[in-house]
């Protein structure tokens, strides 16, 4: 019997109209004979709705309580997705993450899974009932909620898939797939049929926020095959397995908004420059030293933090004329094939690419080419540089980012 594992994004449950629809395509999928595990987001805005809440009353920005508050918005969706496959007959049943045998370390806001027991789940499956599983949290070992950062039902999911030795791993979302580019603001963006893991980890990682980048890990890790489909209709989704080869010559364009960038004349040694991070998860990029300047691109709600930190330190470290720009976007081609790159050579030659010469290149996965540009010119330069790899004549973008 196949063991599936499925998991819903926040649209594809925004009403119980849609709830019901999900209960009946869970059914279908267990008539075909297969053993259905359910993960499921928050409804619609609910998470965002919470932190709202939360934001009204308090400043605190993680925590135990903020924890517990926000693990509610996925205990919700598997309750009433449990509730409406009850509805119709068939035996379920709704598990937080705790009760679903995911452990997670003791680290509140994002936290890693450390252990999934699946125990309980195995136990239900056996007994022939469709198991919902709350996604985005687990326990602790000394028996806290845990949530695992924004985006986190996709880890749940493939951790739960890897764990349960799933045949296939299902994200259902809003879109019909992966993409060559967002469609919603890439003219003539293509859908992938198939890919493999390490396309879509570096797609993930640079921006495109179709599957959470731990999710991909893990279903590589653990080779997992995995789907991206569409919960509005029937149709094939992309699939993510190991040995994928694609069908067009890039993997695809990603954008990272909200970006810093700092410029000084002078090296500062890397140990050296982690003390002025807040948070060292805020570096984009590896740090790049060229002609005596060095660049840095860090995310812009650390930029003021790091401006402070650099213009106090600037004689000690022996560094001058320190430029800082925000609202910056990375703009990222992923390649599949290293040797595209040389095709960039005609187009871009970079300080072309924007009107205004604010273009900066930057390293930040071995299978990308990225550029940082004033997020006003982010989908320009995205049409262009998709155009030129699709082999399309260059259209206008006309939407911004
Ligand atoms: N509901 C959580 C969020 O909005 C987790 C998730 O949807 O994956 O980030
Ligand atoms: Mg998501």
């Amino acid at each position: 019997m196949a063991r599936v594992l499925q998991k819903y994004g926040g649209t594809s449950l925004q009403s119980t109209e849609r709830i019901r629809l999900i209960a009946d395509r869970a059914i279908r999928e267990q008539e075909n004979g297969s053993q259905l595990v359910i993960v499921v987001s928050a409804m619609g805005d609910t998470t965002n709705q919470l932190v709202q809440l939360a934001s009204e009353v308090s400043s605190c920005t993680a925590g135990r309580e903020l924890d517990l508050l926000l693990s509610t918005g996925e205990q919700i969706s598997s309750s009433l997705l449990a509730l409406a496959i009850q509805e119709r007959g068939r035996e379920a049943i709704a598990l937080t993450g705790a009760q679903a045998g995911l452990e997670t370390e003791e680290v509140h806001g994002d936290a890693r899974i450390t252990d999934v027991n699946t125990a309980k789940i195995r136990e239900e499956l056996n007994a022939g009932k469709i198991v919902l599983v709350a996604g985005f949290q687990g326990c602790a070992k000394n028996q806290e909620i845990c949530t695992l950062g924004r985006g986190g039902s996709d880890t749940t999911a493939a951790a739960l898939a890897a764990a349960l030795q799933a045949d296939r791993c299902e994200i259902f979302t809003d879109v019909d797939g992966v993409y060559s580019a967002d469609p919603r603001y890439v003219l003539g963006a293509r859908k992938h049929e198939r890919l493999n893991y390490t396309h879509l980890l570096t797609l993930a990682e640079t921006g495109a926020e179709v599957v959470h980048p731990r999710a991909v890990a893990y279903a590589q890790d653990h080779q997992i095959p995995l789907v991206v489909r569409s919960s509005f209709h029937e149709q094939e989704g992309t699939k993510i397995q190991h040995d994928s080869g694609i069908a067009f010559p890039v993997v695809g364009v990603t954008f990272q908004k909200g970006l810093s960038y700092f410029q000084w004349r002078g090296k500062i040694e890397e140990e050296e420059l982690l003390a002025g991070l807040a948070d060292v998860n805020s570096l984009v990029g590896n740090v790049q030293v060229s002609n005596g300047h060095t660049d840095l691109i860090i995310k812009e709600e650390h930029g003021s933090e790091m401006s402070a930190w650099l213009n106090e330190n600037k004689h000690k470290l022996g560094i001058n004329s320190i430029q800082h720009a925000e609202g910056m976007t990375a703009v990222h081609l992923v390649f599949a094939d290293l040797d595209e790159k040389r095709r960039l050579a005609p187009l871009l030659n970079e300080k072309e690419l924007v009107p205004s010469g604010d273009v900066y290149r930057i390293n930040c996965a071995p299978d990308a080419w990225s550029v940082v540009v004033p997020e006003e010119y982010a989908v320009e330069v995205a049409q262009r540089i998709h155009d030129w790899f699709m082999g399309l004549e260059s259209k206008k973008a006309s939407i911004a980012l």
